[in-house]
């Protein structure tokens, strides 16, 4: 192990400490955040940044999931284990995409976007679940269970099924997408339909984790955090360990937030980059109590009826709020809310692109394009906007048959078999 101390994990609220195999995910004393200090490793500097990029490359069948994976890469500044006890389909190792015609819209001279959708379950969820479920293990939890939206639920039946421990989803009933509801049940997970939204889904979650001892999986549960902070880890690495201008992401529940200022402190402090990117959170109009934080200096904590086409931040009351804040004022971070057509014509350009993804995700770049127009973001500055999820997630959102008010112009067209009428297609949209 590069790595001396041990991993420290103690309540944010009432300062106790707790062992690191614990089986709570909040404090098991006043309920607060738990925080984790990741052990100090031996080395720093440039020698950290060369042994993790000593590890790239490590692929094909014969190296374990885990050292190929893009989250245990960097281990010793998310978890102390052993191998044994991880489990890891593997996942990260995500691309950073270059489109001219996305850089065109956002309005900068080159926009790079880092597809979490690459994920084995099509979302970064993945990056924080892989540590979540090792610590399930490594505690010895009997079951599993979270709240969500949908992507978390995905991703937690999936690793809950790869290491052989019972998954309990709760999710708002009508209000996820198929996509997603799809692949939490046939990863096997328990599934409820909750007549409420996201917010009453993990209010009744955490109420089930202390009443019935099942280990709770959502981003409360600072392991998750652990996972995600890979993201800007690996980010870092792909940009050669120079730290672009501003990173862009879509904020629901505030555990990405939480997760990047973390680890954008962390690889300051030792020494990986030189300078701290500043965040732009994005949210949906319709979902937006960060935002309205944000105006007013995080004075009070807002909490909002959340609605909105992009389902994954569709959250009111975001549970890592005081997290989201201090990743906010350590990046010098700004929070804005973009409406559901600017969220829809993002993702438009997107998915033209041939790179796709989920409505969510296109709020990052919708965001840029607004801080471009405002005059905060300059167009050469260097920006990475990152999008969270696979566009697969959401067909509805896609087509433009579900929620979005945006007729698309290459909608589906139904033809008799024949090829007079393929003929008359491409005749009348040669046209226009
Ligand atoms: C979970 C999720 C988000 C929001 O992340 P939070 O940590 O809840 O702020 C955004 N986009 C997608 C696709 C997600 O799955
Ligand atoms: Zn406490």
């Amino acid at each position: 192990m590069t790595a001396s101390s041990a991993t420290i994990i103690s309540c944010a609220s009432c300062g106790k400490v707790l062992d690191d195999r614990t089986p709570h995910s909040t404090c098991p004393d006043c309920d607060g955040m738990l925080d984790i200090t990741p052990a100090t490793p031996l080395v720093r500097g440039t020698a950290l940044a060369q042994l993790f990029d000593g590890r790239l490359g490590i692929h094909g069948a014969r190296g374990s999931a885990a050292s190929q994976s893009g989250v245990w890469r960097f281990r010793e500044l998310v978890l102390q284990t052993d191998d044994d006890s991880i489990v890891s389909h593997p996942e990260g190792n995500t691309p950073v995409i270059h489109r001219r015609s996305v850089s065109q819209y956002a309005g900068v001279d080159s926009l790079r976007m880092k597809h979490e959708g690459h994920n084995p379950t099509g979302s970064f969820k993945d990056r924080g679940m892989t540590v979540a479920i090792t610590q399930a293990r490594r505690c010895g939890a009997t079951a599993i269970a979270c709240a969500s939206t949908g992507n978390t639920s995905s991703s937690l039946a999936s690793y809950a099924a790869h290491a052989g421990i019972p998954a309990l989803v709760l999710v708002p009933s009508g209000r996820i997408s198929m996509g997603k509801l799809a692949q939490t049940v046939a990863y096997g997970a328990r599934t409820l339909l909750v007549r409420g939204d996201f917010d009453d889904c993990l209010r009744l979650v955490r109420e089930s984790a202390r009443s019935l001892g099942v280990y709770l999986g959502n981003s409360l549960n600072p392991f998750r955090i652990e996972g995600q902070k890979t993201i800007i880890f690996e980010l870092l690495q792909q940009c050669g360990w120079i730290a672009p201008d501003w990173i862009a992401l879509p904020a629901g529940n505030l555990g990405n937030t939480s997760a990047f200022g973390k680890a954008l402190s962390e690889a300051h402090q030792l020494g990986l980059i030189d300078r701290i990117p500043r965040l732009l959170c994005v949210q949906a109009n319709g979902a937006a109590p960060f935002a309205l934080g944000f105006a007013e200096r995080f004075a009070t904590r807002h909490q909002v009826r959340a609605e909105t086409i992009a389902t994954a931040i569709r959250i009111g009351d975001p549970a890592s709020w005081d997290r989201g804040v201090a990743a906010i004022r350590v990046t010098n971070g700004i929070v804005i809310a973009v409406s559901d057509d600017e969220i829809t014509a993002a993702k438009s350009a997107i998915d033209a692109s041939g790179v796709g993804c989920e409505p969510a995700s296109a709020a990052s770049v919708a965001g840029v394009r607004a801080l471009v127009s405002q005059g905060v973001i300059k167009p050469h500055e260097n920006v990475v906007a990152i999008l969270t999820g696979h566009v697969l997630k959401d067909p509805e959102g896609s087509i433009g048959s579900g929620t979005s008010s945006r007729p698309r112009p290459n909608a589906p067209i139904e033809i008799d078999a024949d090829l007079a009428s393929v003929e008359r297609v491409l005749r009348n949209s040669g046209k226009s």
